[in-house]
């Protein structure tokens, strides 16, 4: 059973690539019982949907957002859930 800290990373590397199917499993389990985690993935989701959103919304020869700044986000994402 992985941690809440590891499941998060799992679940920010599924958001970027495809999992194997174990760890997908593992995930899915996790959040089933984990409702710190399952409100945590469903933030990062929302987060997630704005920027596609905004995206969406933008001139063509606007940039996508930065690798950098993305994980930045996630990182303070993670950060406000470690201090709950
Ligand atoms: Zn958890």
């Amino acid at each position: 059973m992985p941690s809440c800290k590891e499941t998060a990373q799992l679940f920010s590397d599924s958001l970027d690539r495809e999992l194997p199917w174990l760890q997908k499993a593992v995930l899915k389990m996790h959040l089933s019982m984990c409702q710190q985690c399952k409100a945590y993935t469903q933030q990062l989701l929302q987060l997630r949907e704005t920027f596609q959103h905004l995206g969406h919304h933008s001139q063509e020869d606007t940039p996508p957002l930065p690798e950098s700044t993305r994980r930045k986000i996630l990182d303070a994402v993670k950060a406000e859930k470690g201090s709950l």
